[in-house]
């Protein structure tokens, strides 16, 4: 991979990273960036949006939660708290995800989703971390903090990918439709950070559209995507597939308003494990909050590792990262 001198994204000591390793840092930034962008114009239409920034493409905070600049929502924060809770058991352990979730909320979170909230409440009161099926309630809450999963899985067949992604939704997301979703969103993100390019991904798309056609989203451009993952996967898929680069997708997904934050974080870790680290753009990592980016690479390259160890059949004591 070419380092672009004009754009020296990759941090002190990214150069002697292994391809799978900055794949995998890029997928954690590119949710990131892309939910610390998509958070100015989360709730807004296309149009409000234009009438206020033309075309908005710099990560400025405000939005309607009033944010910093460079400061993440629940989306990154569910992640790195999903995260945090697989590198201390080894695995995704629900019991183990739905405290990480719980000590979240009680740190009082700039934003929770109403299902996250009644999930975490339920563990709370039952000690039990999944909640019942329910179809009717197939929000985007697991997919966008999926990320952890597919890194910790990256080396596996896919029926261990599923199950992990299972007992973390489950936590506070369970049905059909959503789980089949996130799947197909986990089975990309590993195509990705192992080079799968578009047509790969693109497949992957196709065969969920194949089983659950309400995913279909080559018909008419979805703008002020609700928070249905349908709606958040069909802008997502749109978006990914339409353009040729990482910074012009995470711009066409913002800028359709909606569920901006959620379709910036996913669309950031798609296209961030897709076309790498040195293409994210300088003045977005820039802006983005310091900690937050540090937590993000430093838990990147611990599950690739943690990944890579038990593939190749390593015993990696817990609590041992
Ligand atoms: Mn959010
Ligand atoms: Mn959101």
């Amino acid at each position: 991979m070419v380092l672009r001198s004009d754009r020296p994204a990759a941090g002190a000591g990214d150069r002697e990273l292994g391809d799978l390793q900055q794949r995998a840092v890029a997928a954690y930034l590119g949710l990131a960036v892309g939910d610390a962008l998509g958070a100015t114009t989360e709730f807004m239409t296309p149009t409000e949006i234009r009438h206020r920034f033309g075309v908005h493409r710099e990560i400025v905070g405000g939005g309607w939660l009033r944010l910093q600049p460079g400061r993440v929502t629940d989306d990154t924060e569910m992640a790195i708290a999903l995260g945090r809770s697989i590198l201390d058991c080894g695995r995704v352990e629900p019991d183990a995800v739905a405290g990480a979730f719980s000590a979240w909320m009680r740190g009082k979170p700039v934003d929770i989703g109403n299902t996250v909230r009644r999930g975490i409440s339920h563990f709370r009161r039952t000690g039990v971390a999944h909640v019942a099926a329910d179809d009717h309630n197939a929000g985007n809450g697991a997919c966008m903090r999926c990320l952890p999963v597919a890194l910790r899985h990256c080396m596996d067949d896919e029926r261990e990918l599923v199950e992990a992604s299972r007992r973390q939704a489950h936590v506070t997301h369970n049905s059909p439709s959503a789980d089949a979703g996130g799947e197909a969103v986990l089975r990309m993100l590993v195509a990705a950070l192992h080079g799968g390019t578009h047509s790969a991904l693109r497949g992957h798309a196709q065969r969920l559209v194949a089983r659950s056609p309400e995913y279909g989203f080559d018909r008419r451009t979805v703008t002020n995507p609700s928070g249905w993952i349908v709606d958040t996967l069909q802008v997502v898929f749109q978006a990914l597939f339409a353009h040729k680069e990482f910074e012009e997708t995470l711009v066409d997904v913002v800028n359709r308003g909606g569920d901006a934050d959620t379709t910036g974080a996913i669309a950031g870790m798609l296209a961030g494990a897709m076309y790498g680290l040195a293409v994210i753009p300088t003045r977005w990592l820039a802006a983005l909050d310091a900690d937050v980016a540090a937590v993000c690479r430093q838990q990147a390259l611990q599950l690739i590792e943690l990944a890579t160890c038990r593939a190749g059949g390593l015993v990696v004591g817990a609590g041992g990262y």
